[in-house]
């Protein structure tokens, strides 16, 4: 009857919806890192030579923001790894508050995060990892015990141009410029 056929088909519905599901979900845990959240390396560096290849194409402009966390290994020993996810984890947010939905914000390995900022030229990233800087040393970060930690990160910055037009050569730069900041105290954006 109709009704039977009813059922049936809404039946392959619901099952057909459920599995779409599961391949979205399948499809994030691909890209994201379990920790934080965050886009995952593989995903970065992906979308890192996909801005490049459009760069050298359209001559839109693409920086790269290093960011990597302060004595993290002190923070870990005084507080526990545990204290050090967590607080991995509402930097990660706090991060990702304050950029634009068409940056990249990715957990580039430990505790160090990348941002992929397109149609913005150095001085605009430069600008941009102050500000997050900032953000970062303002306010202290909250762990289980009620503890509050105040975190400060070093920030290496780099753009695309004649002499990096490759994805590989803007991490290399953008890690000289993050070397540079921890050399010269941490806690501060140092332009390659
Ligand atoms: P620097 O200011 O030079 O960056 O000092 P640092 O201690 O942050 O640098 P170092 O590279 O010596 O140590 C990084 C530390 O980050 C060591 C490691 O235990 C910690 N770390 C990396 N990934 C994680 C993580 O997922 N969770 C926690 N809790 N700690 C992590
Ligand atoms: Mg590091
Ligand atoms: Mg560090």
């Amino acid at each position: 009857s109709n009704d039977e056929i009813g059922v049936v088909v809404d039946a392959f519905n619901h099952m057909t919806q459920k599995r779409k599901h599961v391949a979205e979900e399948l499809e994030e845990m691909a890209i994201r890192d379990g920790l934080t959240g965050l886009y995952n390396h593989k995903f970065f560096y992906k979308s890192l030579e996909k801005e490049v290849a459009r760069d050298d194409r359209y001559h839109n402009t693409v920086a790269l923001l290093l960011i990597d966390i302060d004595y993290f290994k002190h923070v870990n020993d005084t507080y526990g790894h545990r204290a050090g996810d967590t607080i991995l984890r509402s930097l990660s947010q706090r991060l990702l508050k304050r950029a634009r939905t068409t940056d990249c914000v990715c957990r580039y390995g430990g505790e160090e995060i990348a941002v992929i900022l397109i149609e913005t030229n150095i001085a605009e990233a430069q600008a941009i990892a102050e500000e997050l800087r900032i953000l970062i040393e303002k306010e202290p970060f909250l762990i289980e015990d009620g503890q509050y930690i105040y975190i400060t990160v070093s920030i290496g910055v780099s753009a695309y141009s004649e002499e990096a037009k490759e994805a590989s050569m803007m991490v290399t730069n953008a890690d000289k410029a993050l070397y540079r900041a921890k050399e010269n105290g941490r806690n501060q954006v140092c332009v390659f």
